[in-house]
């Protein structure tokens, strides 16, 4: 462990506050949830790492005419490393759910409040506890007058709440060249509130719209009809048992350690109670882990509409909404292996790789073939009101980060 990095950030406990303060007083929300954009509060951080004597920025400017000046960027910092044949990067976003119901905050959202070793406003722990600790893992490498091993870039993205799209995605079209073949990277985008959980892989994501359609007629002669609500009814059982069909096949590195099938949104059908609908339309949400057998699965789901087909006189069709395939990253790369060492040196933890059910950004990098850690040590206020992130925790995790960039 390096005692200078360490007394920096220990002593520097002012600069984070000062740093988080700044971000979430600038609100970065998507045009669609009623915001501007990234632009101010992308600029107010290049301004702010200017003054501590960065110079080498470069700004992904993805066009948005909803946005505010019409672009949604994305900032990069480099800090240039003894070797320069790869790069580790360390990715947070800058944009920000809006706050919710004000009334549920003790405080003003966009005030950060220090309390009790705690921060408290929007944004501080989603993402900005990632942008903060990883600003102060570099600052306490330069005040050291340490070089990073690798080439460091710290990615700050705009867009990941809302899927990505003028943020991460447009980066990996626009310019794919960015990411080198050896490149690896750590989020700190999720993680647990004991900080000893490494994300390495994600369930694969299937979306299913559903979509029954049987013959409307009046409710008093429903021999007339077919209800397509019943059939669809029939059919939400039916798949709601793939759970425990494909149960046997588990991955330990998930909780749970299946694939998990779970129909979820139901679309409204008809205004009146005295008609048969017709039509019915509901969400299958499939989470399911990467080793299965895809093939297996979708010929279980076509089987069970088919026999509810027959057996209602109805006619199902499936439509993916969303299909989402995640890569694992590898247990034994560098990023993985390094972390928990380091982990282990820098906090007395000992890591577990763990998998999980939700996407994260991380996939998009993980497609490419990166290797990915997905970490943080928070208690995942994320999105709530009064949503908060702990000084020491922002402070550990700017000295694990720093041991990574050395
Ligand atoms: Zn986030």
């Amino acid at each position: 462990m390096n005692k200078e990095i360490c007394k920096y950030i220990d002593e520097h406990e002012s600069v984070f506050v000062e740093l988080e303060s700044l971000l979430s007083s600038i609100p970065a929300i998507s045009p669609l949830s009623g915001g501007e954009g990234e632009y101010k509060k992308a600029h107010a951080l290049e301004e702010w790492l200017r003054k501590q004597g960065y110079t080498d920025f470069q700004y992904i400017n993805a066009p948005d005419e909803k946005a505010y000046k019409g672009v949604r960027p994305s900032l990069i910092l480099t800090i240039p490393g003894k070797k320069q044949d790869r790069s580790f990067w360390i990715m947070s976003h800058v944009d920000v759910v809006p706050p919710g119901d004000l009334k549920l905050w003790d405080t003003d959202p966009y005030t950060v409040v220090v309390k009790d070793g705690k921060l408290y406003g929007r944004g501080v722990e989603d993402n900005q506890h990632g942008i903060t600790a990883s600003v102060m893992a570099a600052l306490a490498l330069k005040n050291a007058g340490i070089q990073p091993e690798y080439t460091v870039k710290l990615l700050f993205v705009a867009d990941e709440e809302i899927g990505s799209v003028y943020g991460l995605q447009y980066i990996l079209k626009e310019h794919p060249d960015l990411f080198g073949k050896d490149d690896y990277a750590l989020v700190p985008d999720s993680g647990c509130s004991t900080g000893d959980e490494i994300e390495i892989a994600e369930k694969n994501m299937l979306w299913l719209k559903v979509h029954t359609k049987g013959v409307q007629c009046h409710a008093s002669r429903p021999d007339l009809g077919k209800n397509a609500f019943v059939a669809a009814s029939a059919l939400v059982l039916k798949l709601a048992e793939l759970q425990d069909y494909f149960k046997s096949f588990q991955d330990n590195l998930f909780n749970p350690p299946y694939s998990t099938f779970a129909p979820t949104k139901k679309e409204a059908n008809i205004p009146n109670v005295n008609t048969i609908p017709g039509d019915d339309v509901f969400y299958l949400d499939c989470r399911i882990l990467p080793t299965a057998d895809m093939d297996k699965i979708m010929e279980e789901i076509h089987s069970r509409c088919q026999k509810v087909e027959k057996e209602y006189g109805v006619q199902i069709e499936l439509e993916t909404v969303v299909d989402g395939v995640s890569k694992k990253s590898n247990p034994e790369s560098p990023i993985i292996k390094r972390l928990i060492t380091v982990l282990k040196d820098v906090s007395g933890r000992d890591a577990k790789l763990v998998g999980i059910g939700g996407g994260t950004v991380a996939a998009y990098l993980r497609n490419i073939g990166m290797n990915v850690a997905v970490w943080s040590t928070i208690d995942e206020t994320c999105h709530m009101p009064n949503e908060y992130t702990w000084i020491k925790n922002l402070q550990n995790d700017a000295k694990v980060m720093a041991h990574l960039m050395i």
